[in-house]
Protein backbone atom coordinates (compact mmCIF):
# COMPACT_ATOMS: atom_id res chain seq x y z
CA UNK A 1 0.00 0.00 0.00
CA UNK A 2 3.09 2.39 0.89
CA UNK A 3 4.50 1.47 -2.58
CA UNK A 4 1.45 1.91 -4.31
CA UNK A 5 1.25 5.25 -2.09
CA UNK A 6 4.61 6.34 -2.86
CA UNK A 7 4.41 5.57 -6.75
CA UNK A 8 1.35 7.25 -7.85
CA UNK A 9 0.16 9.81 -5.13
CA UNK A 10 3.11 12.13 -4.69
CA UNK A 11 3.62 14.62 -7.42
CA UNK A 12 7.08 15.86 -6.35
CA UNK A 13 10.29 15.40 -4.17
CA UNK A 14 8.21 17.60 -1.72
CA UNK A 15 5.04 15.85 -1.55
CA UNK A 16 6.68 12.78 -1.29
CA UNK A 17 9.49 13.87 1.72
CA UNK A 18 5.95 15.66 3.41
CA UNK A 19 4.10 12.27 3.01
CA UNK A 20 6.74 10.89 5.00
CA UNK A 21 7.34 12.96 7.58
CA UNK A 22 3.33 12.25 8.05
CA UNK A 23 3.69 8.85 8.20
CA UNK A 24 6.63 8.96 10.97
CA UNK A 25 4.38 11.70 12.99
CA UNK A 26 1.11 9.54 12.61
CA UNK A 27 3.06 6.14 13.87
CA UNK A 28 4.98 8.05 16.32
CA UNK A 29 1.33 9.15 18.06
CA UNK A 30 0.00 5.55 17.45
CA UNK A 31 3.27 4.13 19.18
CA UNK A 32 2.82 7.21 21.84
CA UNK A 33 -0.45 6.33 23.02
CA UNK A 34 0.27 2.48 22.91
CA UNK A 35 -2.38 2.30 20.07
CA UNK A 36 -0.57 -0.68 18.96
CA UNK A 37 -0.45 -2.73 22.06
CA UNK A 38 -3.70 -1.92 23.07
CA UNK A 39 -4.93 -3.57 19.35
CA UNK A 40 -2.52 -6.75 19.64
CA UNK A 41 -4.78 -6.97 23.73
CA UNK A 42 -7.87 -6.76 21.26
CA UNK A 43 -6.95 -9.07 18.26
CA UNK A 44 -5.24 -11.78 21.10
CA UNK A 45 -8.69 -11.54 22.67
CA UNK A 46 -10.64 -12.51 19.58
CA UNK A 47 -7.76 -14.77 18.48
CA UNK A 48 -7.95 -13.03 15.44
CA UNK A 49 -4.11 -12.33 14.30
CA UNK A 50 -4.82 -11.18 10.79
CA UNK A 51 -5.87 -7.46 12.39
CA UNK A 52 -2.63 -6.72 13.41
CA UNK A 53 -1.74 -4.81 10.62
CA UNK A 54 -4.66 -2.49 10.93
CA UNK A 55 -3.10 0.18 13.30
CA UNK A 56 -0.34 0.64 10.99
CA UNK A 57 -2.92 1.03 8.22
CA UNK A 58 -4.81 3.36 10.24
CA UNK A 59 -1.83 5.51 10.59
CA UNK A 60 -1.07 5.04 6.53
CA UNK A 61 -4.87 6.09 6.46
CA UNK A 62 -4.32 9.25 8.68
CA UNK A 63 -1.63 10.03 6.91
CA UNK A 64 -2.79 9.92 3.21
CA UNK A 65 -5.56 12.39 4.72
CA UNK A 66 -3.16 14.27 6.62
CA UNK A 67 -1.14 14.53 2.88
CA UNK A 68 -3.92 15.29 1.07
CA UNK A 69 -5.97 17.87 3.61
CA UNK A 70 -2.40 19.59 3.62
CA UNK A 71 -1.77 19.56 -0.10
CA UNK A 72 -5.05 21.09 -0.78
CA UNK A 73 -4.80 23.56 1.91
CA UNK A 74 -1.49 25.16 0.33
CA UNK A 75 -3.02 24.69 -2.85
CA UNK A 76 -5.96 27.17 -2.14
CA UNK A 77 -3.75 28.69 -0.15
CA UNK A 78 -1.40 29.87 -3.16
CA UNK A 79 -4.39 30.20 -5.66
CA UNK A 80 -5.63 32.86 -2.95
CA UNK A 81 -2.51 34.76 -2.96
CA UNK A 82 -2.45 34.64 -6.74
CA UNK A 83 -5.90 35.67 -6.88
CA UNK A 84 -5.09 38.13 -4.68
CA UNK A 85 -2.24 39.29 -6.58
CA UNK A 86 -4.23 39.31 -9.50
CA UNK A 87 -7.30 41.46 -8.21
CA UNK A 88 -4.90 43.65 -6.72
CA UNK A 89 -3.20 44.53 -10.45
CA UNK A 90 -6.50 44.61 -11.72
CA UNK A 91 -7.68 47.39 -9.75
CA UNK A 92 -4.49 48.92 -9.67
CA UNK A 93 -4.93 49.01 -13.71
CA UNK A 94 -8.09 50.36 -13.51
CA UNK A 95 -7.48 52.89 -11.40
CA UNK A 96 -4.78 54.10 -14.23
CA UNK A 97 -7.24 53.83 -16.87
CA UNK A 98 -9.74 56.11 -15.02
CA UNK A 99 -7.71 58.43 -14.62
CA UNK A 100 -6.36 58.38 -18.27
CA UNK A 101 -9.89 58.48 -19.30
CA UNK A 102 -10.92 61.19 -16.94
CA UNK A 103 -8.00 62.96 -18.52
CA UNK A 104 -8.93 62.49 -21.91
CA UNK A 105 -12.93 63.33 -21.46
CA UNK A 106 -11.23 66.86 -19.96
CA UNK A 107 -9.04 67.07 -22.71
CA UNK A 108 -11.68 66.43 -25.25
CA UNK A 109 -14.25 68.85 -23.67
CA UNK A 110 -11.19 71.45 -23.29
CA UNK A 111 -10.80 71.09 -27.25
CA UNK A 112 -14.46 71.17 -28.12
CA UNK A 113 -15.01 74.52 -25.89
CA UNK A 114 -11.61 76.23 -27.43
CA UNK A 115 -12.86 74.72 -30.96
CA UNK A 116 -16.62 76.85 -30.55
CA UNK A 117 -14.78 79.93 -28.72
CA UNK A 118 -12.53 80.18 -32.07
CA UNK A 119 -15.99 80.18 -34.13
CA UNK A 120 -17.47 82.64 -31.68
CA UNK A 121 -14.49 85.13 -31.83
CA UNK A 122 -14.26 84.82 -35.61
CA UNK A 123 -17.52 85.80 -35.98
CA UNK A 124 -17.54 88.83 -33.35
CA UNK A 125 -17.90 91.96 -34.59
CA UNK A 126 -16.06 94.22 -32.27
CA UNK A 127 -13.52 94.14 -29.59
CA UNK A 128 -16.08 94.31 -26.66
CA UNK A 129 -17.86 91.30 -28.11
CA UNK A 130 -14.48 89.45 -28.07
CA UNK A 131 -13.77 90.19 -24.84
CA UNK A 132 -16.95 88.80 -23.64
CA UNK A 133 -16.62 85.34 -25.66
CA UNK A 134 -13.59 84.92 -24.37
CA UNK A 135 -14.63 85.46 -20.49
CA UNK A 136 -17.51 83.26 -21.31
CA UNK A 137 -15.54 80.52 -22.11
CA UNK A 138 -12.70 80.54 -20.32
CA UNK A 139 -14.97 80.50 -16.97
CA UNK A 140 -16.20 77.15 -18.75
CA UNK A 141 -12.54 75.76 -19.17
CA UNK A 142 -11.98 76.36 -15.34
CA UNK A 143 -14.75 76.06 -13.49
CA UNK A 144 -14.70 77.90 -10.20
CA UNK A 145 -11.15 79.74 -10.89
CA UNK A 146 -11.59 83.51 -10.58
CA UNK A 147 -10.14 85.69 -13.36
CA UNK A 148 -10.54 88.81 -15.47
CA UNK A 149 -9.68 90.11 -19.19
CA UNK A 150 -8.34 93.70 -18.78
CA UNK A 151 -7.78 95.78 -22.61
CA UNK A 152 -4.64 97.86 -22.74
CA UNK A 153 -4.69 101.06 -24.66
CA UNK A 154 -2.76 104.48 -24.22
CA UNK A 155 -0.96 102.80 -21.37
CA UNK A 156 -3.74 101.83 -19.37
CA UNK A 157 -5.30 98.86 -18.74
CA UNK A 158 -8.84 98.37 -18.41
CA UNK A 159 -11.01 95.48 -16.68
CA UNK A 160 -13.54 94.31 -19.85
CA UNK A 161 -14.70 91.62 -17.90
CA UNK A 162 -14.33 89.21 -14.63
CA UNK A 163 -15.42 86.26 -13.39
CA UNK A 164 -15.76 84.20 -10.05
CA UNK A 165 -14.05 86.67 -7.49
CA UNK A 166 -14.88 90.43 -5.95
CA UNK A 167 -15.23 92.55 -9.14
CA UNK A 168 -13.71 95.32 -6.49
CA UNK A 169 -10.68 93.40 -6.86
CA UNK A 170 -10.13 94.67 -10.81
CA UNK A 171 -9.38 98.22 -10.81
CA UNK A 172 -7.98 99.89 -13.81
CA UNK A 173 -3.91 99.92 -13.85
CA UNK A 174 -0.94 101.14 -15.49
CA UNK A 175 0.63 99.12 -18.12
CA UNK A 176 4.06 100.05 -16.62
CA UNK A 177 2.84 98.39 -13.57
CA UNK A 178 1.90 95.22 -15.58
CA UNK A 179 4.90 92.39 -15.76
CA UNK A 180 2.85 90.58 -18.46
CA UNK A 181 2.89 93.22 -20.61
CA UNK A 182 6.29 94.43 -19.95
CA UNK A 183 7.91 91.27 -20.69
CA UNK A 184 5.19 89.99 -23.32
CA UNK A 185 5.37 86.69 -21.21
CA UNK A 186 3.49 84.78 -18.51
CA UNK A 187 3.64 86.28 -14.96
CA UNK A 188 3.23 83.84 -11.81
CA UNK A 189 3.13 85.04 -8.59
CA UNK A 190 0.63 82.03 -7.36
CA UNK A 191 3.39 80.22 -5.92
CA UNK A 192 3.85 83.07 -3.89
CA UNK A 193 7.66 82.91 -4.52
CA UNK A 194 8.12 86.10 -6.72
CA UNK A 195 11.52 87.92 -6.87
CA UNK A 196 9.49 90.91 -8.81
CA UNK A 197 6.24 91.64 -7.14
CA UNK A 198 3.22 93.30 -9.34
CA UNK A 199 2.74 96.42 -8.62
CA UNK A 200 -0.66 96.70 -10.40
CA UNK A 201 -2.54 93.95 -7.82
CA UNK A 202 -1.91 92.18 -4.93
CA UNK A 203 -3.26 89.10 -5.02
CA UNK A 204 -1.70 85.54 -5.91
CA UNK A 205 -2.12 85.88 -9.42
CA UNK A 206 -1.33 84.13 -12.69
CA UNK A 207 -1.15 86.68 -15.88
CA UNK A 208 -1.01 85.62 -19.66
CA UNK A 209 -0.42 88.33 -22.19
CA UNK A 210 -2.68 88.39 -24.41
CA UNK A 211 -0.69 89.16 -28.26
CA UNK A 212 -0.89 89.51 -31.81
CA UNK A 213 2.08 89.39 -33.54
CA UNK A 214 1.74 93.34 -34.14
CA UNK A 215 0.38 93.57 -30.81
CA UNK A 216 -0.23 93.64 -27.20
CA UNK A 217 -3.68 93.80 -26.57
CA UNK A 218 -4.36 93.31 -23.09
CA UNK A 219 -3.79 90.37 -20.17
CA UNK A 220 -5.47 87.16 -18.97
CA UNK A 221 -5.80 87.08 -14.97
CA UNK A 222 -6.71 84.13 -12.58
CA UNK A 223 -6.19 84.94 -9.09
CA UNK A 224 -7.04 84.06 -5.88
CA UNK A 225 -8.67 86.27 -3.55
CA UNK A 226 -7.89 83.62 -0.02
CA UNK A 227 -6.56 80.77 0.78
CA UNK A 228 -10.24 78.87 0.64
CA UNK A 229 -10.36 80.12 -2.95
CA UNK A 230 -8.02 76.58 -4.38
CA UNK A 231 -10.03 75.69 -7.45
CA UNK A 232 -7.24 77.55 -9.33
CA UNK A 233 -4.76 75.94 -6.57
CA UNK A 234 -5.41 71.91 -7.36
CA UNK A 235 -4.82 72.88 -11.28
CA UNK A 236 -1.91 74.80 -10.59
CA UNK A 237 -0.12 72.54 -8.50
CA UNK A 238 -1.09 69.30 -10.05
CA UNK A 239 0.28 70.62 -13.38
CA UNK A 240 1.02 73.96 -13.91
CA UNK A 241 2.16 73.30 -17.82
CA UNK A 242 -0.78 71.62 -18.65
CA UNK A 243 -2.67 74.74 -17.30
CA UNK A 244 -0.78 76.79 -19.66
CA UNK A 245 -0.32 74.77 -22.49
CA UNK A 246 -4.47 75.36 -22.28
CA UNK A 247 -4.21 79.38 -21.17
CA UNK A 248 -1.71 80.40 -23.36
CA UNK A 249 -3.59 79.25 -26.83
CA UNK A 250 -6.68 80.30 -25.84
CA UNK A 251 -5.23 84.23 -25.05
CA UNK A 252 -2.90 83.76 -28.78
CA UNK A 253 -6.65 83.17 -29.89
CA UNK A 254 -8.42 86.16 -28.82
CA UNK A 255 -5.16 88.35 -29.61
CA UNK A 256 -5.56 87.31 -33.30
CA UNK A 257 -9.54 87.74 -33.31
CA UNK A 258 -8.44 91.18 -31.68
CA UNK A 259 -6.23 91.68 -34.62
CA UNK A 260 -8.90 91.05 -37.14
CA UNK A 261 -11.02 93.27 -35.68
CA UNK A 262 -9.08 95.80 -35.42
CA UNK A 263 -7.55 95.19 -39.25
CA UNK A 264 -11.58 94.97 -40.13
CA UNK A 265 -12.12 98.18 -38.65
CA UNK A 266 -9.30 100.39 -40.14
CA UNK A 267 -10.53 99.29 -43.14
CA UNK A 268 -14.05 99.74 -42.80
CA UNK A 269 -12.71 102.93 -41.49
CA UNK A 270 -10.60 103.83 -44.43
CA UNK A 271 -13.40 103.19 -47.08
CA UNK A 272 -16.11 105.25 -44.70
CA UNK A 273 -13.85 108.42 -45.16
CA UNK A 274 -13.10 111.17 -47.32
CA UNK A 275 -9.27 110.99 -48.51
CA UNK A 276 -8.89 114.72 -48.62
CA UNK A 277 -10.65 116.13 -45.05
CA UNK A 278 -11.07 113.03 -43.40
CA UNK A 279 -14.93 113.55 -42.66
CA UNK A 280 -17.14 110.36 -43.11
CA UNK A 281 -17.77 109.87 -46.76
CA UNK A 282 -21.27 109.84 -48.84
CA UNK A 283 -21.07 105.78 -47.48
CA UNK A 284 -20.11 106.69 -43.65
CA UNK A 285 -22.78 108.94 -43.76
CA UNK A 286 -25.28 106.72 -43.99
CA UNK A 287 -24.40 104.00 -42.14
CA UNK A 288 -24.23 107.01 -38.89
CA UNK A 289 -27.08 108.45 -40.12
CA UNK A 290 -28.70 105.49 -39.98
CA UNK A 291 -27.11 104.13 -36.46
CA UNK A 292 -28.67 107.52 -35.06
CA UNK A 293 -31.83 107.61 -36.18
CA UNK A 294 -32.58 104.37 -35.28
CA UNK A 295 -31.42 105.74 -31.65
CA UNK A 296 -33.23 108.60 -32.21
CA UNK A 297 -36.44 106.60 -32.66
CA UNK A 298 -35.85 104.02 -29.59
CA UNK A 299 -35.29 107.51 -27.49
CA UNK A 300 -37.90 109.27 -28.86
CA UNK A 301 -35.62 111.90 -29.01
CA UNK A 302 -35.77 114.66 -32.19
CA UNK A 303 -32.68 114.74 -34.47
CA UNK A 304 -31.76 117.31 -37.31
CA UNK A 305 -29.90 117.46 -40.32
CA UNK A 306 -28.38 120.08 -42.10
CA UNK A 307 -26.91 120.25 -45.59
CA UNK A 308 -24.60 122.75 -46.89
CA UNK A 309 -22.36 123.61 -49.18
CA UNK A 310 -19.59 126.28 -50.21
CA UNK A 311 -21.34 129.30 -51.92
CA UNK A 312 -19.80 130.73 -55.23
CA UNK A 313 -17.08 127.88 -54.42
CA UNK A 314 -15.97 127.33 -58.50
CA UNK A 315 -15.09 130.77 -58.53
CA UNK A 316 -12.45 130.25 -55.69
CA UNK A 317 -11.34 126.94 -58.00
CA UNK A 318 -11.22 129.36 -60.72
CA UNK A 319 -8.96 132.06 -59.30
CA UNK A 320 -6.33 130.65 -56.62
CA UNK A 321 -6.09 126.91 -58.49
CA UNK A 322 -7.43 123.45 -57.92
CA UNK A 323 -4.83 122.93 -54.98
CA UNK A 324 -5.76 126.48 -53.11
CA UNK A 325 -9.46 125.06 -53.54
CA UNK A 326 -8.47 121.27 -51.88
CA UNK A 327 -6.98 123.55 -49.14
CA UNK A 328 -9.86 125.81 -48.42
CA UNK A 329 -12.18 122.93 -48.07
CA UNK A 330 -9.99 121.25 -45.59
CA UNK A 331 -10.03 124.72 -43.90
CA UNK A 332 -13.64 124.94 -43.93
CA UNK A 333 -14.12 121.38 -42.67
CA UNK A 334 -12.09 122.31 -39.59
CA UNK A 335 -13.69 125.37 -38.72
CA UNK A 336 -16.75 123.19 -38.44
CA UNK A 337 -15.43 120.70 -36.79
CA UNK A 338 -14.00 122.76 -34.57
CA UNK A 339 -17.31 124.56 -33.65
CA UNK A 340 -19.74 121.73 -33.32
CA UNK A 341 -20.53 119.36 -30.21
CA UNK A 342 -18.49 116.32 -29.86
CA UNK A 343 -22.24 114.03 -30.49
CA UNK A 344 -22.50 115.77 -33.91
CA UNK A 345 -21.41 113.72 -36.32
CA UNK A 346 -19.80 115.93 -40.03
CA UNK A 347 -20.14 114.43 -43.50
CA UNK A 348 -18.58 115.45 -46.86
CA UNK A 349 -21.47 114.39 -48.66
CA UNK A 350 -19.92 115.37 -52.23
CA UNK A 351 -17.76 118.00 -53.86
CA UNK A 352 -17.97 120.52 -51.69
CA UNK A 353 -21.40 119.81 -50.39
CA UNK A 354 -21.35 119.00 -46.88
CA UNK A 355 -24.13 117.23 -44.24
CA UNK A 356 -24.56 118.09 -40.25
CA UNK A 357 -26.01 115.28 -38.32
CA UNK A 358 -26.80 116.89 -34.95
CA UNK A 359 -28.32 113.63 -32.51
CA UNK A 360 -31.20 114.79 -30.12
CA UNK A 361 -31.20 118.63 -31.45
CA UNK A 362 -34.94 119.87 -32.00
CA UNK A 363 -35.12 121.89 -35.35
CA UNK A 364 -35.00 125.56 -33.54
CA UNK A 365 -31.86 124.40 -31.90
CA UNK A 366 -30.51 123.12 -35.11
CA UNK A 367 -30.85 126.67 -36.39
CA UNK A 368 -29.46 128.64 -33.73
CA UNK A 369 -26.71 126.25 -34.13
CA UNK A 370 -26.31 126.60 -37.51
CA UNK A 371 -25.99 129.98 -37.82
CA UNK A 372 -23.36 130.18 -35.37
CA UNK A 373 -21.64 128.08 -37.86
CA UNK A 374 -22.23 129.95 -40.76
CA UNK A 375 -21.23 133.12 -39.05
CA UNK A 376 -18.12 131.60 -37.73
CA UNK A 377 -16.92 131.01 -41.25
CA UNK A 378 -18.42 133.58 -42.77
CA UNK A 379 -15.62 135.35 -40.31
CA UNK A 380 -12.91 133.41 -40.67
CA UNK A 381 -9.25 134.18 -43.11
CA UNK A 382 -8.20 131.42 -44.94
CA UNK A 383 -5.07 131.59 -46.09
CA UNK A 384 -4.92 131.22 -49.65
CA UNK A 385 -1.82 132.40 -51.44
CA UNK A 386 1.19 134.21 -49.89
CA UNK A 387 -0.32 137.18 -48.46
CA UNK A 388 -3.79 136.61 -49.83
CA UNK A 389 -6.23 135.59 -47.23
CA UNK A 390 -9.89 134.51 -49.09
CA UNK A 391 -13.17 134.58 -46.97
CA UNK A 392 -16.10 132.37 -48.00
CA UNK A 393 -19.71 131.60 -46.83
CA UNK A 394 -21.72 128.46 -47.26
CA UNK A 395 -25.93 128.16 -47.33
CA UNK A 396 -27.42 125.26 -45.73
CA UNK A 397 -30.77 123.72 -45.42
CA UNK A 398 -32.24 121.65 -42.33
CA UNK A 399 -34.30 119.23 -41.97
CA UNK A 400 -35.57 117.61 -38.44
CA UNK A 401 -36.59 113.63 -37.65
CA UNK A 402 -39.32 112.10 -37.02
CA UNK A 403 -41.35 115.57 -38.53
CA UNK A 404 -40.40 115.48 -41.93
CA UNK A 405 -39.48 112.34 -42.86
CA UNK A 406 -39.24 108.87 -41.18
CA UNK A 407 -36.84 108.04 -43.64
CA UNK A 408 -33.27 108.89 -44.65
CA UNK A 409 -34.45 109.48 -47.74
CA UNK A 410 -37.46 112.13 -47.36
CA UNK A 411 -34.71 113.92 -44.41
CA UNK A 412 -31.89 114.56 -46.63
CA UNK A 413 -34.84 115.73 -49.69
CA UNK A 414 -36.66 118.19 -47.57
CA UNK A 415 -32.45 119.26 -45.99
CA UNK A 416 -31.57 119.95 -49.83
CA UNK A 417 -35.42 121.69 -51.06
CA UNK A 418 -34.04 123.80 -48.17
CA UNK A 419 -30.85 124.33 -49.23
CA UNK A 420 -31.90 124.96 -52.70
CA UNK A 421 -34.34 127.90 -50.96
CA UNK A 422 -31.09 129.52 -49.50
CA UNK A 423 -29.45 129.60 -52.30
CA UNK A 424 -32.13 130.82 -54.21
CA UNK A 425 -32.69 133.69 -51.65
CA UNK A 426 -29.02 135.28 -52.13
CA UNK A 427 -27.03 132.28 -50.33
CA UNK A 428 -25.37 132.51 -47.37
CA UNK A 429 -28.04 131.97 -45.83
CA UNK A 430 -29.97 128.84 -43.28
CA UNK A 431 -33.38 127.99 -44.19
CA UNK A 432 -35.71 125.05 -42.85
CA UNK A 433 -39.23 125.02 -44.32
CA UNK A 434 -40.34 124.53 -40.39
CA UNK A 435 -38.93 127.99 -39.67
CA UNK A 436 -41.22 131.25 -40.54
CA UNK A 437 -38.93 132.75 -43.70
CA UNK A 438 -38.13 136.03 -41.58
CA UNK A 439 -36.43 134.03 -39.07
CA UNK A 440 -33.75 133.42 -41.58
CA UNK A 441 -30.46 135.49 -41.58
CA UNK A 442 -29.71 138.02 -44.10
CA UNK A 443 -26.19 137.69 -44.26
CA UNK A 444 -24.07 139.43 -46.76
CA UNK A 445 -22.77 137.69 -50.28
CA UNK A 446 -19.52 137.15 -51.33
P1 LIG B 1 -23.07 127.56 -55.60
O1 LIG B 1 -23.00 128.75 -54.74
O2 LIG B 1 -24.29 127.55 -56.45
O3 LIG B 1 -22.90 126.34 -54.87
O4 LIG B 1 -21.88 127.71 -56.61
P2 LIG B 1 -20.60 126.81 -56.70
O5 LIG B 1 -19.63 127.44 -57.62
O6 LIG B 1 -20.11 126.46 -55.35
O7 LIG B 1 -21.23 125.51 -57.32
P3 LIG B 1 -20.84 124.69 -58.57
O8 LIG B 1 -21.64 123.43 -58.52
O9 LIG B 1 -21.04 125.51 -59.81
O10 LIG B 1 -19.34 124.39 -58.48
C1 LIG B 1 -18.82 123.50 -57.52
C2 LIG B 1 -17.36 123.47 -57.70
O11 LIG B 1 -16.70 122.77 -56.68
C3 LIG B 1 -16.96 122.81 -59.02
C4 LIG B 1 -15.92 121.81 -58.66
O12 LIG B 1 -14.79 121.88 -59.48
C5 LIG B 1 -15.54 122.19 -57.26
N1 LIG B 1 -15.11 121.08 -56.54
C6 LIG B 1 -15.83 119.97 -56.22
N2 LIG B 1 -15.08 119.11 -55.54
C7 LIG B 1 -13.83 119.67 -55.43
C8 LIG B 1 -12.60 119.25 -54.83
O13 LIG B 1 -12.49 118.20 -54.25
N3 LIG B 1 -11.55 120.10 -54.88
C9 LIG B 1 -11.63 121.29 -55.49
N4 LIG B 1 -10.58 122.07 -55.50
N5 LIG B 1 -12.77 121.68 -56.08
C10 LIG B 1 -13.85 120.90 -56.03
MG1 LIG C 1 -21.36 125.51 -54.04
MG1 LIG D 1 -22.43 122.19 -54.88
Amino acid sequence: MLRVFLEKIPQSKQDMFTALIVFVIAYSVAAFFDINEQWMEIAEEYESFELDEIPFGLAFLAMVFAWFTWRRWSEKEESEKQLKEQIGLTREREKRLSTVQAATITKSKQLTLLREMTEFLMLSDSSAECFSVFSNYLSKLLPNVSGAVFFEKSNNCSLQHCWGGDATVNMPFSSKDCWALRTGKTYDSYAGICSHPCAARSVDQLCVPIKSSDKLHGILTLYRESCFDDALAELYFANRDELLDLLQPACDLLGIALSNIALRERLSDESNRDVLTGLLNRKGFVQAATREMKNALASQEKMSFMMFDIDHFKEVNDQYGHDVGDAVLVYFSDIISNNIRAEDILCRYGGEEFLLIMPNTTINFAYQKSEELRLAVQDALIPAQSGVDISITFSGGLSCFPEEGQTLRELIKTADVALYDAKRMGRNKITAKLISSTQASQGPVL
